[in-house]
């Protein structure tokens, strides 16, 4: 990774986009949609910190869950602030405007020290012709034979693939300089951590055109310090990883070895590092990523967000009662309407129907039976990814309900913060960064 570990460096930076506040190595992306579960989670970073692992915390939450709950990001921020207080967690934490616009980023601009730019709506459309040719001049480099060190073979990048490939994504770039300079302006440079993203998009970008992006990024002046692709294989919500792992790990490899030369070369900043969307449950890719971890010693974003509800729904349940009744109810309306929650994540879950149980069936089920129905444990024959998933987009429902559900979280809240706790630490924590040195 570039000859020296850029993490030991205190806040200094050899690039001449020095301006900006320094991201950890390790940083945990950790939506909380109903701002109520922060301790819990950051309870899972304190158990990591105890393993001798270095987990910088950030609460993420989109515009998109902002408006579907009828939250306002200073919500967020307090939320944060307050675990932090309680828990006296002494490291750095960030708040990360996920997935804005110029048109979404103002309300998040006094709240946050993160910005996840979401460029995916540019992806596709052709900048200027004069830009792409001016893009291309800047950049012989990269096209003809590109020798990446830590690469097999070298990529062969034509001119006609160079400005095909420009064309896909160089407005992208340009849009997310727009967007950059904008919050940099408002907030000050050096108050803040930028993330670009485009893994909200149809296709999955491959290492070359990676290497085409950050270069574009770079000369639009934007200090990045993670990047989301949209890696190859399907992110469902809240369920494993679907697709070829082999696969996976030699593009993710590839990914960082590109990140490491677009630094190099770039100048962007030491700290840049992947970023992983829709990261939560991804289990069979963890070890391969861990191994890439150790291998190269980069570092790593991981954004989860739904898996945490989740926990409150198995907490709920798991309590009995009127817990267990207010998460069948949230189930029965989840089924009731099913293809209206469905419709906008068809790319991001894959549910069969057939294996859904009906309304009448759950309302008999056991705080166990629902508990083990719903609980990622992969191996237990009773769960049930298809119920996971309808519920995982259904937060709706019980944001519907809003101070019941508020109100049965505050009173079976140690159930619930064991889960919440158990579930990033346990299964997320523990098996990307454990022993990761
Ligand atoms: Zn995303």
């Amino acid at each position: 990774m570039g000859g020296c570990d850029p993490y030991s460096q205190s806040g200094k930076s050899i690039t001449s986009m020095n301006n900006y506040l320094k991201l950890g190595r390790f940083s945990f992306g950790m939506g909380d949609r109903f701002a109520r579960q922060g301790r819990a989670q950051l309870e899972a970073c304190l158990q990591a910190a105890r393993l001798g692992i270095e987990i910088v915390p950030v609460w993420n939450k989109s515009n998109r869950e902002h408006s579907f709950i009828g939250t306002h990001p200073s919500g967020t921020r307090a939320a944060a602030d307050a675990a932090i207080g309680a828990l006296h967690w002494q490291g750095a934490y960030h708040v990360d405007a996920d997935h804005i616009r110029l048109e979404t980023v103002d309300r998040f601009i006094p709240h946050s020290d993160f910005f996840t730019i979401d460029v995916a709506d540019s992806i596709g459309k052709a900048a200027a012709a004069v830009d792409v040719a001016a893009f291309a001049g800047r950049h012989p480099e990269l096209i003809g034979t590109v020798v990446i060190p830590q690469i097999g073979g070298p990529f062969e990048i034509t001119r006609a693939e160079f400005e095909r490939v420009a064309n896909q994504f160089l407005l992208s770039a340009q849009q997310a300089g727009r967007i950059y300079r904008h919050i940099a302006a408002a907030k000050g440079p050096a108050h803040f951590v930028t993330e670009v993203s485009m893994d909200e998009t149809e296709r999955p970008q491959t290492p070359p055109e990676l290497l085409i992006i950050l270069a574009a990024l770079a000369d639009e002046g934007v200090p990045l310090q993670t990047i989301a692709p949209k890696f190859t294989g399907r992110f469902n919500k809240g369920v494993d990883y679907v697709g070829d792992v082999a696969q996976f790990e030699r593009e993710f490899n590839e990914d960082l070895a590109v990140i490491a030369f677009a630094v190099e070369r770039f100048g962007l900043p030491p700290t840049l590092k992947l970023s992983v969307h829709s990261g939560s449950d991804k289990f069979s890719i963890y070890e391969p990523i861990r191994r890439a971890l150790i291998r190269t010693g980069a570092g790593l974003h991981l954004k989860t967000a739904g898996t945490t509800w989740l926990e409150e729904l198995i907490g709920l349940a798991e309590a009995g009662g009127d817990g267990l009744d207010m998460a069948r109810e949230i189930y029965a309306a989840a089924i009731g309407q099913v293809d209206e929650f469905c419709a906008p994540y068809a790319t991001v879950i894959d549910i069969d129907k057939s294996r859904l149980p009906c309304a009448e069936e759950v309302n008999a089920w056991t705080s166990e039976q629902f508990v083990s129905a719903l609980r990622h444990d992969p191996v237990h024959p009773a769960f049930n990814p298809s119920f996971r998933q309808l519920l995982h987009v259904s937060f709706k429902v019980a944001a519907k309900k809003g101070d019941r559900y508020l109100n049965a979280l505050a009173r079976h809240e140690s159930v619930i913060a064991r889960n919440v706790t158990g579930n990033l630490f346990e299964r997320h924590l523990k098996p990307l960064f454990a022993g990761v040195k």
